[in-house]
């Protein structure tokens, strides 16, 4: 535990969703326009190598505001017709709860999609407002949640103006964006014509879009676009499509930044900016792109597994810069909110976290864990494929339950080598006791956490592995089109 001040401080948590680690202009992106984030960087520190522990909202979010893994607390999907378990029924302790224990108004602001997690918070409801941006381009499908949200943070800290607090706050402004590229591919279905793009050059694709790994793979991901339907609205899609897709992805980054400016204006309003411990994260990211692959799914790429995470603020040393020796897990953000607030999250357990905090002060340095780890399970239950992603560090190892072809259902990767995650290394006989050593880390992992995954099935019919190889062959329906239509939904 971290004593920073006598004074309870303020705790400002600002949380993206679908944002990727490097799209972000303090991580060198020139194709976005992020000065509110940069500001909070350049004023603070940026830890670089933070994992999702479940690249879907419902999953991580559950786990993220208990500190316990996606197992644990039986969140696995995001519902629909699969049954999750709630968070409150079980009587798992929440970091809301453990906040307000520690003398804090917990308040939290938009989206939510937590199955109970966010117990202990104060919680408004959501406001949907029609938001027509000016200067939107291409449209701004779904973006009405993020201004309401800001309105209501602004009003907030407003209200705060001139007046001594009772008790600190620990308040949580959850945005959607850059959520909506979603919505996005949405409208942009297959084989088609662009708008007109209006702000100049297009971004150009990553260096891994090109990709020639497929057959590699494990089945999960070879045909990820038979159970993720925005991967399969996809298939037909031109290198130029997929720019101004990054086009579009960047447009609601930007419009993020400047609802997260809005917000620190509100705060320094308040009048307690000065005694305000600020964090940005993201849930988890998006593929940008990279192998061509759009949003996230069932894969544990860097794209979609790697978040930023920033602190800035009261206790906060000035750095500008980021620690890309560490390694660090969203099971991470329990602990160092109640690091922050002066107690620790009740009943820890084997795979739990630990605060982040004395590494963004620089008490401590380098690498405290072995690995970190990524869990998947299904989206809404119509394809059912268990895998789990271990990273420790340079190496990345996965493995998928259902092992047919020649992968076997795993894959391994040398991110300092390979950091596009361009070729898997399994067969690879210079890399073999890695991979071994990788092998027993995880079997090290499931013992230690109670993980029952190996005794999980797959679940895809063989209408979902039969068009050509590859998400990019995709024909046909995907498993939530097609099982929705026969149940008559
Ligand atoms: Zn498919």
């Amino acid at each position: 535990m971290v004593c920073l001040n006598a004074i309870m401080q303020n705790i400002l948590l600002i949380i993206a969703d679908q944002l990727t680690f490097d799209a972000i202009g303090c991580r060198g992106n020139q194709y976005v326009h992020t000065p509110n984030i940069d500001s909070l960087f350049n004023n603070g520190v940026g830890l670089g190598r933070v994992y999702s522990q479940y690249p879907l909202c419902g999953p991580v979010r559950a786990s993220f505001w208990t500190g316990r893994l996606p197992h644990q607390t039986g969140v696995v999907s995001n519902g629909g017709d699969y049954q999750n378990k709630d968070i409150v029924e079980q009587g798992i302790p929440t970091l809301g709860q453990q906040l307000v224990k520690a003398g804090y108004h917990a308040i939290h602001f938009g989206k939510n999609h937590d199955y109970g997690g966010l117990n202990g918070f104060e919680q408004l409801p959501r406001e949907e407002v029609a938001f027509n941006d000016p200067d939107g381009w291409p449209l701004n499908y779904d973006s009405f949640w993020d201004e309401g949200t800001t309105r209501q943070v602004e009003h907030y800290f407003r209200s705060m103006a001139g007046k001594t607090l009772d008790k600190p706050f620990a308040a949580v402004a959850d945005l959607n964006n850059p959520h909506n590229i979603c919505g996005y591919i949405g409208e942009f279905i297959g084989e088609h014509d662009n708008p007109p793009y209006p702000d100049g050059p297009l971004p150009p694709l990553p260096d891994n879009f090109a990709f020639d790994d497929i057959a590699n793979r494990p089945r999960s991901v070879q045909y990820i676009c038979c159970a993720h339907r925005r991967q399969a609205q996809t298939a037909g899609w031109t290198a130029e499509n997929f720019q101004h897709y990054l086009a579009a992805y960047y447009h609601y980054i930007d419009m993020t930044d400047r609802n997260i400016g809005r917000i620190l204006g509100s705060l320094d309003e308040s009048g307690q900016r000065e005694n305000t411990t600020i964090i940005f994260m993201a849930d988890h990211g998006d593929n940008v792109a990279a192998r061509g692959m759009t949003t996230k799914h069932t894969s544990f790429y860097e794209q979609t597994t790697r978040v930023p995470m920033i602190f800035s603020g009261k206790g906060i040393p000035q750095q500008g810069k980021w620690l890309d020796d560490g390694l660090f897990s969203l099971m991470d953000l329990a602990p160092t909110l109640c690091d922050i607030a002066g107690t620790s999250m009740p009943d820890a357990q084997p795979g739990h976290g630990y605060s982040m905090l004395p590494f963004a002060t620089g008490e401590k340095s380098g690498q405290q864990r072995d690995y970190v780890v990524s869990q998947w399970h299904t989206e809404w239950g119509y394809t059912i494929e268990p895998g789990r992603m271990l990273c420790s560090g340079r190496y990345k190892y996965t493995r998928y339950l259902e092992d047919v072809g020649e992968s076997r259902g795993e894959e391994f990767f040398d991110l300092e080598k390979d950091p596009g995650e361009k070729r898997s290394l399994i067969h690879d006989p210079a890399y073999q006791d890695e991979l071994n050593r990788h092998r027993q880390l995880f079997n090290q992992y499931l013992q230690e956490t109670g993980d029952d995954f190996l005794s999980h099935s797959w679940q895809a019919k063989d209408r979902y592995r039969s068009h050509a190889l590859g998400y990019n062959q995709h024909t046909g329906l995907c498993a939530p089109d097609f099982e929705q239509m026969i149940a008559g939904k």
